[in-house]
This record gives structure tokens, C-alpha cells and sequence, in this order.
């Protein structure tokens, strides 16, 4: 029976493997397993000479001693049970430990000490080493992964793209190099304007437009906000936003942008106190921390951790509201610290029901509480104010449409692919698919005029009657995306039905691409 040989190191080691090429895939695997030594939980990752990962199965292509595989082993889940007992301890209930020796510590001594913080960080770099291949489940190298659809898969609520340590640390230090440069006037003007561009911008550098933002709203003064804490405070932000395609540090800053751009726009320092100012600012700052790509049905439907602990409430925004509150607990980030602890009451309270408005199953609730209030609208009002702050928000948090066509178009890319990967999970899992994920069946125009008439619109021109100048600003740039998308679905429709009459005209017998097909236009070209 023809077999195959595979060439590959291991360790550095050079070893051969040979197998039939009708060998069972768990075969390959287990071969590769025995070779790299590897106990059964471990993950094993094959690298061909391009550095790319490839599958361990039958189907992996020969090679030659030259053209060498290299073979690695990493560990696996560091939670689940039978991980548990091969490691000796459990890594969660370790991290609480340390939590509630941290909080003893600090309440008896009021400061932590530098051992526990080195104790925390050993912890914490070990858990990222853990977790940092957990991505690959796809590639079934997890045994687990396939088994019974019915019940969630044990890595879905840790399949987070959280931050590499390393790239932290450096984009910490550029953060503080350049924070101590003079932003130029003309960057502070356009700062303030909804036509700003995010993706000129660097991580550092879009640290220092946030600190820029506190400072021109004199946040740094009237609340009396230390600089190194607003620094600390910034960086602990981006530390807890992670790389995923669409709820990442980048949109953190676009909503954040867009909230401050609506402050100046509307001359709202002008009608309500600078603490609501604060709230809404910092809201925005913190309303996606910790978001992890999948939503809250998914969140419910996969029975996570954040659908547990919340009882299905609000899953995520409850839990991106708790990180920035965890992240305040720390004095040398917490930029209320100066504050009176009445003052302090009234901003949590603020945060909270801003981060919680975000929750777009809440949209029609909301947006009819403010259209109810609006002919009375009374800025002396905490109930009206409050309603506004959270239309605001929501505003800022999908506001993508309102921006220049060249800088929204590349965040619907980012949005879809994140919504694939969670649909492309939920079919893997057995799940319910979110059918506005799905992407046999969204298409760029699909999701986005209905999206921008149903939802956009609607939200937009309300806050446009309170605010009129707001007009030419957000709504005018979104009714402009609504005929670019609607003009690029009536180009996908054109071109299906040339397709379908392009092929009844080709005889049966006739064999390659019809001519006249009709190369696919910006406008059309797929995803
Ligand atoms: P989030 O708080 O998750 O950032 O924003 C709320 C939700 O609104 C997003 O998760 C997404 O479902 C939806 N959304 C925001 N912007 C857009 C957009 O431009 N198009 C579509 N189709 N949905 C959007
Ligand atoms: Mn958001």
C-alpha cells in the first residue's frame, strides 16, 4: 500500500514519520503526538518552512529533509478538569486566592505590596501562555472539539485575542514618550470634528488623543486628575481591550471620538454640568473593555461564563462595565481618586447606566423614552438628562455610517468579519445562527441598509431634533452611505442575474468561463 514519509523537527530534533495515505487522521495525530512527546491534553502545532501552521492529517503534503516541518507542543486548556489534576492546581481558584489576600492587604494596610503585584504578574503571564493558542481550536487539534453538538464547546469564553504582553510594554513606552510632546492646534480642531480619520492613528498616538481629550474638556483641572493616573489609567484601558476585528481598542477611541465631537458640536459644555461631561466621556472610553467578538445571544446560547454570571442580563455590557470599575479600584489608575465619594456615587451610577444603554436589545426602549421627553426637553432635568446621555452614546457607539466614506467602509469589513467568525462558531457548535452573521447569506449592502434605515436613521434624526446643527454632521454622511450601499445592492443584484442569464445561454456541451462576464467593480466586488 502506498505510503508517505514526512520529514520534521521537534525540539530541534530531526525525526521521520511514515504512514499509509489512507491512515486514519487520529492516527497521524497520535503519531505526531508520540514523537513530539507530547501528554494528551497538549496542543501540537505544525509549522511548514513558510512559518504558516498546517493541519496534522493524512492529507499533509510530502516533503524532503530540506524542505523540513517543524513540530511544537504547548500546553492546553488550563482550566478544565482533567487539567486540573495533571498541573497539581487549579489556575482559578489560585487567581482568586491571590484576590482576596490582595484585598485583605489592602484594607489592613491600605497599599499593595510589590510582592503581591510580582505575584499577580507570574499568575497572569502564566495564563496568557496558556491561553495564547486557544484560537487554534479550529484546527482540531483539541480532541474535545468535535464531540456532542448539544453542549457549548469549554473554550468559549476563552477564545479572547487578549494583548501580548510584550506589545503592551512598548506601546506603553511610546504612550509616555510621546505624551509629553505638544499635540498641535490643528490636530486638537479636527480632534473635534466627525470627519476624523482613526486609521492615520498608532495605538500610542491614539492614547495621547485621548488624554488630549480629557485635558481640552478641562477634565484634568476641575476634577483635579493627575496625569501619571490618567496615563495608568489610559494604558490599563488598551491593555483590556483585545485584538479581535471590530470591538478592539480602535473602536474604543472611534466611539470616544465621536462622543467628544458631539459635545463640542452640540455646545454641550454650555447646558450641562462638566460631570455628566466626565461620565459620558469615560463611558465611552470603557463601554467595549474586555469584548470578546461574540455577542450577547451567543454569550446566552453557548451558556458562557458572562451569560452565567449575569443571568443573561446584559452579559457583556455588565461585564465590560465591572472591567472598568475593577480597573478604577486600582489608585494609581483611578481618576476619580480626587473626588468626593458623593461625587464619586453619582459618576458610577452615570457610567453604569451609559454602558448599560449600549445594549442594542434595549434600542426601541430607549430611543422612545427620548422621543416621548424631546417636546419638553429640559436640561435642568436629571431624567432627561440622563435619557440624553444615553442616546448619546448609542449614537457614538454606531456612529461608523456618520464618518467619511473611506474611513467607515474598512469598519464594516472589520464588523462582518467578526460577525463570520461567530456565526462560523455557531455552526461549528451546533448553535443557533445569528442570521445577521451568517455569511451565506450577508452581503456589505444587505447588512447595511437595512441597518442604516431601521436603526441609524431613526436614532440619528431624533438627537438631530434636539440638536439641529448635528444635521449636515451625522445625518447628511449617513443618508450619503445609505445610497452608496444601495447602489452597491442593485450592482450585487445586477450582476446574479447576469450570472443566471449567462449561464442559460451556455450550451451544455460547452466547457470554461462564459465571455462578457462582467469583472466584479468596487461596488461589487466580494468580501
Ligand atoms: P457595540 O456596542 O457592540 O459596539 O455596537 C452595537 C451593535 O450594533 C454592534 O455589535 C452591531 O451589531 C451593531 N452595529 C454597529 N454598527 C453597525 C453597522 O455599521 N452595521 C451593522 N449592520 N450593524 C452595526
Ligand atoms: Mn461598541
Amino acid at each position: 500500500m502506498a505510503s508517505k514519509i514526512i520529514y520534521f523537527t521537534v525540539n530541534g530534533r530531526p525525526e521521520q514519520a511514515e504512514f499509509p495515505i489512507d491512515c486514519p487522521a487520529q492516527d497521524v495525530k497520535d503519531l505526531f503526538r508520540a514523537a513530539a512527546e507530547a501528554g494528551p491534553h497538549d496542543i501540537l502545532k505544525l509549522y511548514n518552512t513558510k512559518g504558516n501552521i498546517i493541519n496534522i492529517s493524512p492529507q499533509l503534503a510530502p516533503n524532503s529533509p530540506h524542505s523540513c516541518y517543524k513540530l511544537k507542543v504547548v500546553a492546553a486548556d488550563c482550566n478544565s478538569a482533567e487539567l486540573v489534576d495533571d498541573l497539581g492546581f487549579d489556575l482559578s481558584s489560585l487567581e482568586k486566592r491571590l484576590q482576596s489576600l490582595e484585598k485583605r492587604i489592602l484594607t489592613e494596610a491600605a497599599e499593595t505590596p510589590v510582592i503581591v503585584y510580582e505575584m499577580k504578574r507570574q499568575v497572569e503571564s502564566f495564563r496568557e501562555k496558556l491561553e495564547s493558542v486557544e484560537h487554534l481550536s479550529w484546527l482540531g487539534l483539541f480532541k474535545n472539539m468535535s464531540e456532542g453538538t448539544h453542549k457549548p464547546s469549554p473554550f468559549y469564553h476563552k477564545r479572547t485575542l487578549r494583548k501580548a504582553r510584550e506589545e503592551c510594554v512598548h506601546v506603553r513606552e511610546q504612550f509616555i514618550q510621546m505624551s509629553s510632546l505638544e499635540v498641535s492646534e490643528e490636530v486638537r480642531q479636527y480632534l473635534k470634528k466627525p470627519t476624523f480619520d482613526n486609521w492615520q492613528w498608532e495605538d500610542a498616538e491614539i492614547m495621547v488623543l485621548l488624554q488630549v481629550m480629557y485635558t481640552d474638556l478641562d477634565f484634568i483641572s476641575t476634577f483635579n486628575i493627575e496625569l501619571d493616573v490618567l496615563q495608568q489609567f489610559l494604558y490599563e484601558v488598551y491593555r483590556r481591550y483585545n485584538n479581535i476585528p471590530f470591538h478592539n481598542f480602535k473602536h474604543c477611541f472611534c466611539v470616544t471620538q465621536m462622543m467628544y465631537g458631539l459635545i463640542w458640536l452640540t455646545d454641550l459644555r454650555n447646558k450641562i454640568d462638566s460631570i455628566d461631561l466626565l461620565i459620558m466621556l469615560t463611558s465611552a472610553v470603557c463601554h467595549d473593555l474586555d469584548h470578546t467578538g461574540y455577542n450577547n445571544a451567543y454569550q446566552i446560547n453557548a451558556r458562557t461564563e458572562l451569560a452565567l454570571r449575569y443571568n443573561d442580563i446584559s452579559p457583556l455590557e455588565n461585564h465590560h462595565c465591572a472591567v472598568a470599575f475593577e480597573i478604577l479600584e486600582k489608585t494609581e489608575c483611578n481618576i476619580f481618586r480626587n473626588l468626593s465619594m458623593e461625587q464619586f456615587k453619582r459618576i458610577r451610577e452615570g457610567i453604569i447606566k451609559c454602558i448599560l444603554a449600549t445594549d442594542m436589545t434595549r434600542h426601541i426602549e430607549i430611543l422612545t423614552k427620548f422621543k416621548t421627553i424631546l417636546p419638553v426637553f429640559d436640561f435642568s432635568n436629571k431624567d432627561h438628562r440622563d435619557v440624553l446621555m444615553m442616546i448619546m452614546i448609542k449614537v457614538s457607539d454606531i456612529s461608523n455610517e456618520a464618518r467619511p466614506m473611506d474611513v467607515a467602509e474598512p469598519w464594516l469589513d472589520c464588523l462582518l468579519q467578526e460577525f463570520f467568525n461567530q456565526s462560523d462558531m455557531e455552526k461549528l457548535e451546533g448553535l443557533p445562527v445569528t442570521p445577521f452573521m451568517d455569511r451565506d447569506k450577508v452581503t456589505k449592502p444587505s447588512s447595511q441598509t437595512g441597518f442604516i434605515r431601521f436603526v441609524l436613521l431613526p436614532l440619528f434624526i431624533e438627537l438631530a431634533n434636539l440638536f439641529p446643527s448635528l444635521e449636515q454632521h451625522i445625518i447628511d454622511p449617513v443618508r450619503k452611505a445609505l445610497d452608496y450601499y444601495t447602489e452597491m445592492g442593485k450592482a450585487v443584484e445586477r450582476e446574479k442575474q447576469n450570472r443566471v442569464q449567462s449561464e442559460k445561454m451556455i450550451k451544455p456541451s460547452t466547457s470554461g468561463q462564459p465571455e462578457g462576464h462582467p469583472e466584479p467593480s468596487r461596488a461589487t466586488k466580494p468580501l
